[in-house]
């Protein structure tokens, strides 16, 4: 019998077959054109810095560039929606959270894609401790102040975030439940924006992943009042705990991973897993990520059976903390 080599040197193959052998051929060529990665939030916010660092280190490992595409809305739900919808052809990625792949599901009773089975996982890019921040002239002067002034004042302060679903809008319903409050929020296209709102003054406080605000915070442009996590940042070691400032109840972190359309062929997955994994071993890529603050995931964290059960654990969790919206 003729193997196949022979069969196709011999120009003997029918065509059926050659569209079965095209797949494994274009997964091997895998990229040969420009890669959109889509941000779910507007430039300038945590993921879209993280997307930028992890995603051009990346591009230069695939030999393709990686493009960045803000798409806004919907606390990035929009942006979501539409990639779960994209080509399954390694083309279109995203950069998720745990917000449009976790906590979404919980707020949005028709949302329009299950992040458990309408995208394949790539790799966790960078775990992001949540920090509780505000405007520099903030009155309260520490954790305990703030506590008692927003119980206070809860009908005239108010919190920014991205939108229904973000990350900075559920780990801010989870301190304002902790402290029993219901603050006015003001929702913007990411937290790049609504930074830029607390420099300026027109917002009062905001939970926000830590890659926004080391700058800002270092620059004296903003203050914080605690980071919630159980041990101090190397970013920030003056930041004390939200343990030892006296608000123990309240512990939260957040990631951003990357994510393609469910169905994208095994060895396309397995490619850019693999680049992934190397953009975060970078010198440069640990560096700038370190410097804002972030975790960089060791190899265990970074298989995508890692990721799947990390979407799957927080859906089950932000769930059970959340509670539908209109
Ligand atoms: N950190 C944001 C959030 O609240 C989004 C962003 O990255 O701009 O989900």
């Amino acid at each position: 019998m003729k193997t196949l080599a022979r069969m196709i040197a011999a120009g003997s193959i029918a065509a059926a077959t050659l569209g079965l052998v095209a797949l494994p051929v274009a997964a091997q060529d895998y990229p040969t054109r420009n890669i959109t990665m889509i941000i779910p939030f507007a430039a300038g916010g945590p993921t879209d810095v993280i997307a930028r660092i992890v995603a051009s280190d990346m591009s230069k490992t695939l030999g393709q560039q990686i493009v960045i595409e803000n798409v806004v809305g919907a606390g990035g739900t929009t942006a979501a929606g539409r990639a779960a919808k994209a080509a399954p052809d390694g083309y279109t990625l995203i950069m998720g959270h745990m917000g449009t792949h976790a906590a979404s599901v919980a707020l949005y009773p028709k949302l329009a894609y299950n992040p458990e089975t309408d995208f394949e996982p790539v790799m966790l890019a960078a775990g992001t401790p949540i920090l509780i921040l505000a405007r520099k002239d903030f009155e309260p002067k520490d954790l305990k102040e703030f506590v008692a002034y927003l119980k206070a004042n809860e009908a005239k302060v108010n919190q920014a975030h991205a939108g229904i679903g973000a990350v900075s809008h559920v780990t801010c319903e989870l301190l304002n439940s902790v402290l029993g409050i219901k603050p006015t929020g003001v929702p913007f296209n990411g937290t790049g924006p609504a930074m830029n709102a607390l420099v300026g003054g027109q917002v009062d406080y905001m939970c926000d992943q830590i890659v926004n605000a080391v700058p800002q915070i270092n620059g004296g442009t903003i203050k914080s009042y605690a980071i919630a996590t159980p041990e101090r940042n190397p970013s920030l070691p003056d930041l004390p705990t939200t343990l030892e400032a006296g608000l123990p109840a309240y512990q939260v972190s957040a990631w951003n991973a990357i994510f393609a359309p469910k169905g994208t062929p095994a060895p396309i997955l397995a490619k850019l897993n693999a680049a992934a994994a190397k953009a975060l071993d970078d010198e440069n890529v640990r560096k700038r990520l370190l410097d804002l603050g972030s975790d960089i995931p060791k190899a265990e964290g970074r298989t995508r059976q890692a990721l799947a059960a990390l979407v799957k654990s927080d859906v089950a969790r932000w769930k059970s903390v959340l509670k539908p919206t209109n």
